[in-house]
């Protein structure tokens, strides 16, 4: 038997003996694999054994290095690992900015004190951070942000407004962007830093939706100092800091559409409209469901083949744009259709009638419209393809 063979068959073994099997196969919040945070009012405490053994073996970063809390599996080890958790449907063991998005921004870009002091915190699922990047005046346009640093001794302070800021109400660290330098093209005056959210002077305000719901909040900094320490890449150099970090970003959510796993929808479309002999009983939503499958199927080998060469050690570049527009696309379409093959039944909000995941559906449905705009817009995204994949002009 190969070596890998056998780590397969060592993994399933042990993931069979030692997952908890009340987490296998349930739809579930992603809050429940967020751990870290100031305010940790967990809904889900069965879900922290199952963080704290994978972090044991360095497996909630299967392929970070050792050294820093990381399992130090190479390419096909992760993904022999990654498709053992998803044979037995089990949740991720951990989620979150620190590991989709600072945490291999930091392994780039840190210096070995900065990796030292925070890897293995985001390994562990200790530390929760938020990202401080959009701006009232700085989305897409988000080089054009005003929240400044000016140096003071050994420290930075800050002083501005960041917006849109998800989870800065639970996070404990944040990654923020300022402006350090104002007399130079906008790109080039911007310093990328990380700040601990107890320092005196910050200020968080939760947005409230129309959902009731608080996802994301105003951040305001009043002279907040931060150690010239924290400053990751160069001062003034930010930028390309920041970008290294969308590409992970981008990464991740258009992940989101295309996850290879056992899919569910022919199983819900059989329970709404009716089993045929085995088929979907109407043909326009059989053929609309036999549409995404095929590709949320091809667009997953994209991204499996995406994911490999990052774990193998590249760093995504501009085609991230496309896997966050195409993803964000196949994700919206596959909420659209559930929606339809529910019919009223995904209209409920709350009260009787309502089974939970159809109250459930209403809501990921709802949410999923925001996939076009987080991590940078759809248009964005397509400006980024047409300029810097495709060559093209202005
Ligand atoms: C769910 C969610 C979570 C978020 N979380 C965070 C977070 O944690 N941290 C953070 O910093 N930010 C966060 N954001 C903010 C997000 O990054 C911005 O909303 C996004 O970058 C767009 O910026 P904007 O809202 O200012 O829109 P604008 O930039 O004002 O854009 C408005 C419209 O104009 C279009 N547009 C703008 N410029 C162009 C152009 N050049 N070409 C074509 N069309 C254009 C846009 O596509 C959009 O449709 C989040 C947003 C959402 C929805």
């Amino acid at each position: 038997m190969s070596e890998l063979e056998s780590f397969r068959e060592e993994t399933r073994a042990w993931l069979e003996a030692n997952a908890p099997t009340e987490l296998r196969g349930k739809a579930r919040d992603p809050e429940a694999v967020a751990w870290g945070g100031r305010n940790p009012e967990y809904k889900y405490p069965e879900t922290r054994a199952w963080m704290e053994m994978m972090a044991e073996r360095g497996w909630t970063a299967p392929s970070w290095p050792t050294r820093y809390g990381g399992g130090g599996l190479d390419n096909e080890h992760t993904q022999i690992l990654r498709g053992e958790i998803a044979r037995l449907e089990l949740p991720p063991p951990l989620t979150g900015f620190g590991l989709s998005m600072i945490g291999p921004t930091l392994l780039e870009h840190g210096t070995e004190e900065q990796r030292e002091e925070h890897v293995p915190k985001i390994c562990r699922g200790e530390i929760r951070w938020c990202q401080g990047y959009s701006e009232p005046n700085a989305g897409s346009d988000l080089a054009s942000l005003q929240t400044s640093a000016v140096r003071d001794g050994d420290d930075f302070v800050i002083n501005g407004q960041k917006i849109w800021t998800s989870g800065a109400n639970l996070a404990d660290w944040m990654f923020v962007l300022t402006r350090t330098d104002g007399s130079v093209k906008k790109q080039r005056g911007i310093t990328f830093m990380l700040l601990d959210m107890e320092t005196p002077g910050v200020e968080v305000r939760p947005i409230k939706l129309i959902s009731g719901a608080s996802p994301f909040c105003e951040s305001f900094f009043h002279d907040v100092r931060v150690p010239a320490r924290n400053v990751i890449g160069e001062v003034n150099g930010g930028w390309t800091v920041a970008k290294a970090l969308l590409g992970h970003e981008r990464s991740m959510i258009g992940g989101m559409g295309g996850a290879i796993g056992k899919s569910f929808l022919p199983d819900l479309a059989k329970r709404y409209v009716g089993d045929e002999g085995g088929q979907v009983a109407d043909p326009i939503l059989r053929d609309r469901v036999a549409q995404l499958e095929m590709d949320v199927l091809s667009f997953g080998m994209t991204v499996k083949r995406h994911t490999d060469s990052l774990e193998a050690g590249h760093q995504p570049g501009p085609e991230s744009s496309m896997f966050k527009y195409y993803g964000t696309e196949l994700n919206m379409r596959r909420e659209q259709l559930m929606l339809s093959l529910r019919g009223p039944q995904a209209l409920g909000w709350e009260g009787e009638g309502f089974e939970a995941d159809e109250l459930a559906q209403t809501r990921t449905w709802l949410r999923s419209r925001a996939n076009s705009i987080e991590g940078g817009t759809s248009e964005i995204q397509l400006n980024i393809v047409a300029k810097r994949v495709l060559g093209l002009p202005d």
